[in-house]
């Protein structure tokens, strides 16, 4: 019997960490993250004496950001990604800890025992951890470097899908699961389970327009964006329908952006990323951003829910502006300043930190535009279930685990699939299943 244990990401979004355990007791961990919100931040203990390799689906901290935790003690397993991966966690993960007031019991040390163990596997290479226990990584489509994960164990086929997309951005190429080989079980992100994503194509040209439109008009737009992939994937946009006003990126963006340099393989087109990214005045400097808040012109900032960041340094004006406006790019969880800004039409937002030099207390009712346009990195709905029903199982269980999603999304999509005739539950942290 294989043990699979879900040690977070069970209901919600955020410490995806799951646990594969073979007959002898070896253990593999497929990613280790954290979550943002309540005080248990990192993944359910548990006993990992026998941790003989920890696999990273990809950067995203809900799924790298407590990774330096298992490199705390002498037992240093090796940690399977890829360059452009690991490179941009560890700057995400020293960014959490600059940030955040939470006590996470690791620090640079621990940082540095990650980065010392990491080995870096090819899409598609068969890679042995222990007796009878290997692991493979497949493209997953959601970010540059992104995959998803087969681990085969005992003569068992568990694949662990990550984050996915199986539709094209203009960063990555979409996945399938037709690559995936004959499995036994699937460990499947929810997400957008119950979400049903616009065309495209036609919300790209309408972002375009839009921001064409304002600009034309005299006025400014504001595009707050998660730094890693969206922030790029707004300014390809932006090029590919043919904006040739001012344009600047602001944050922790222009870091991630250089990074995507570097790792031209990791990209769909590398000759559109670099036009797109000629074009991008890199703000990172006072006097760059004097100039930007000045110009009328896109400014592509980080912070992709409005919850502080670079992006806070030019919104006041913009929210009093009626000819300006505010264009979201990423989903808006519940309960954040860029949600009720959608929502209500105002702009809130509180913060005093001392490490972040921040001190701000912005309470103000949007005069600008404020429009949504969700380039989603995930699957929707629809996508998830083709993704699931093009899997081939190698029994009639056909087991399916639904995590990383809400409570809604991931029970609603195992009992639509169990109407469908798979095995399929949404697992609660803690939890241990056998196969
Ligand atoms: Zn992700
Ligand atoms: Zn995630």
């Amino acid at each position: 019997m294989v043990k699979i244990s879900f040690l977070g990401s069970c209901r919600e979004v955020g410490r995806s960490a799951v646990l594969i355990e073979s007959k002898k007791g070896d253990q593999l961990m497929l990613d280790y993250g954290v979550r943002f919100s309540k005080e248990a931040r990192l993944p359910v203990e548990a006993d990992l004496s026998h941790l003989k390799a920890v696999a990273l689906t990809h950067c995203h901290v809900d799924h790298c950001g407590a990774l330096p935790s298992l490199y705390s003690n002498h037992h240093r397993p090796p940690l399977f990604t890829n360059e452009v991966s690991l490179v941009i966690a560890e700057k995400l993960i020293y960014d959490m800890l600059k940030i955040s007031r939470y006590p996470y019991p690791f620090g640079k040390h621990e940082i540095e025992e990650m980065k010392k163990n990491a080995q870096f596997l090819e899409v598609g290479m068969k890679q042995k951890i222990a007796h009878e226990f290997y692991l493979t990584f497949y493209n997953a489509g959601h970010i540059p470097g992104s995959v998803s994960i087969l681990v085969e164990v005992d003569g068992k086929k568990i694949l662990y899908s990550g984050d996915i997309n199986t539709i094209p951005t203009n960063l990555v190429e979409a996945t399938t699961s037709r690559i995936i080989p004959e499995i036994d079980a699937a460990i499947v992100e929810s997400t957008y389970a119950l979400r049903k994503h616009s065309p495209r194509e036609d919300l790209e040209k309408k972002f375009v327009e839009n921001t064409m439109g304002t600009i034309e008009n005299g006025g400014k737009v504001l595009v707050p964006a998660f730094s890693v992939a969206r922030s790029q994937e707004a300014l390809m946009i932006l090029d590919k329908y043919h904006y040739r006003g001012k344009l600047f990126l602001d944050g922790l963006g222009t870091l991630i952006s250089k990074i995507y340099y570097d790792y031209p393989n990791e990209l769909k087109n590398k000759l559109h990323y670099r036009k797109a990214m000629s074009k991008v005045n890199f703000v990172n400097r006072r006097r760059k951003r004097e100039l930007a808040k000045k110009s009328n012109g896109v400014i592509v900032s980080s912070s992709g829910m409005l919850k502080g960041g670079a992006a806070m340094e030019y919104i006041k004006p913009i929210l009093k502006d009626p000819s300006s406006a505010i264009y979201l790019v990423g989903y808006q969880v519940e309960g954040t300043p860029g949600r009720q800004l959608i929502d209500e039409g105002i702009f809130h937002f509180e913060e005093h930190n001392i490490s972040r030099r921040t001190d701000y207390d912005i309470n103000i009712k949007a005069q600008c535009a404020v429009k949504h346009f969700d380039f989603s990195s995930h699957s929707d709905g629809e996508e998830l279930h083709n993704y699931v029903d093009n899997l081939r199982f190698t029994n009639h269980s056909k087991e399916v685990f639904c995590i990383h999603g809400d409570n809604e999304s991931t029970g609603t999509f195992a009992k639509q699939l169990v109407n469908k005739g798979y095995t399929s539950v949404a697992p609660e942290d803690g939890e241990t299943y056998r196969i």
